[in-house]
């Protein structure tokens, strides 16, 4: 029972026909309180009569006596409140409230009685931008594939159309169709990790992982390619407790490619032949830091907030140049994510550039102690 009228009478009584205003008025202001949804009552010229808590937060105040085409972005409103009444069927329709462009939403009306309508708005904003991103995702890496793959589409026919090909030539070829081909496959492997870290980002992770020895061998398993550009690597233990092994808990692989990922940038990205630092240091929160520093021309103020986002790259043709897939730090942030850190991103032109991660120590998840106390 709500407001005095028992809800078995609101209904028979609008079946037998003998529904008056009053109760109505009930009938609306019951179902309006139990619904999450936008509830409206209004009359065949659009004012609205009565709201419940979700129409007003999602088309705002004052809705009382407001006429609903002034609240929506629907220019056929009035057409079809007519046709819905005429029909006595459900209209459905697709609308904006105005007093938020962002928002979409999917309504519905229906005749309520002689006088008046119901119309119910759902907000399909969330699946809305959901759908946007799928169609952008897929657009996004069908580009990407297609690049490489026209390329060596083109080298094969060359290749079946010229027998007589001088060997460097075709040399020259297949370096070119042996790299696209890489990059496809890079492609994949990192969509793959990309797909799989999402699918269990909410997944505390369970393991322990040694941090000190972890960035040793990523740092020893890049050593070869730093040599090739002049750089050098250097791993530098600023913690307070220096001759503890720092452990956090997670995945070794996850926090391996996190690693990787970022000291592969920093080689990517950085001068010639200068020094990157790996540096770990600790929080007074129980968090260990650790900073990949380089030096480089480093990145403009107002890329640094999209670069997480998939396909995000300041410059398309050097990240291509240097075998980049764009993805690298989407799939870091996810992990970082995952393990309840923190990445930040600093950055000065010419200078310096620092990606900072920052994760819990393994025990003070488990005890709330501070960081650098043993975690046996
Ligand atoms: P990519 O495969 O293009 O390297 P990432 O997701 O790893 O993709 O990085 C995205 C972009 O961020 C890069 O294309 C580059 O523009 C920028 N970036 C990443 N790391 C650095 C760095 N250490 N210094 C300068 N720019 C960087």
């Amino acid at each position: 029972m709500l407001l005095g009228v028992p809800i078995m009478g609101i209904i028979s009584a609008e079946k037998t026909g003998h529904t008056n205003m009053a109760n109505r008025a009930d009938m609306f202001s019951l179902f309006g309180r139990m619904m999450d949804d936008a509830l409206l009552q209004i009359d065949h010229q659009s004012v609205i009569i009565n709201a419940n808590h979700g129409a007003v937060r999602l088309l705002g105040e004052h809705l009382m006596g407001a006429s609903l085409t002034q609240r929506l972005i629907y220019s056929e409103l009035m057409e079809d409140l007519e046709r819905c009444v005429a029909s006595n069927e459900i209209t459905e329709f697709a609308a904006i409230p105005s007093n938020n462009e962002y928002h979409h939403i999917q309504g519905k009306i229906m005749p309520f009685g002689n006088e008046s309508l119901l119309v119910l708005l759902m907000d399909m904003t969330l699946q809305h931008n959901l759908e946007k991103m799928r169609r952008d995702f897929v657009a996004n890496v069908s580009h990407e594939l297609r690049s490489p793959l026209t390329s060596l589409i083109g080298f094969v026919e060359t290749l079946q159309n010229s027998p007589d090909i001088e060997q460097n030539m075709l040399e020259r070829f297949l370096k070119i169709m042996e790299e696209e081909s890489r990059r496809m496959s890079r492609l994949i492997d990192d969509l793959m990790s990309l797909s799989r870290v999402e699918v269990d980002e909410h997944i505390a992770p369970t393991g322990k992982v040694f941090i000190r020895t972890l960035l040793t061998s990523v740092i020893a398993s890049l050593n070869n390619r730093a040599i090739k550009t002049g750089h050098v690597i250097n791993l530098d233990d600023k913690r307070v407790h220096i001759s503890e092994e720092p452990i956090v808990r997670g995945e070794v692989d996850e926090i391996t490619e996190v690693f990787h990922n970022l000291i592969d940038n920093a080689l990517k990205y950085s001068y010639s032949k200068s020094i990157i630092t790996v540096e770990m240091s600790d929080t007074t929160s129980g968090q260990i830091i650790i900073d990949i520093i380089n030096r480089g021309d480093g990145i403009e103020e107002r890329h640094i907030p999209r670069l997480t986002e998939r396909f995000y790259r300041v410059d398309k043709g050097r990240s291509r140049q240097m075998g980049g897939t764009g993805l690298g730090l989407a799939i870091v942030k996810h992990i970082v994510n995952k393990h309840r850190g923190q990445l930040i991103i600093t950055s000065q032109l010419k200078e310096v550039t620092k990606f900072r991660v920052m994760i819990p120590y393994f025990h003070t998840l488990l005890s709330g102690l501070r960081g650098g106390d043993d975690p046996a």
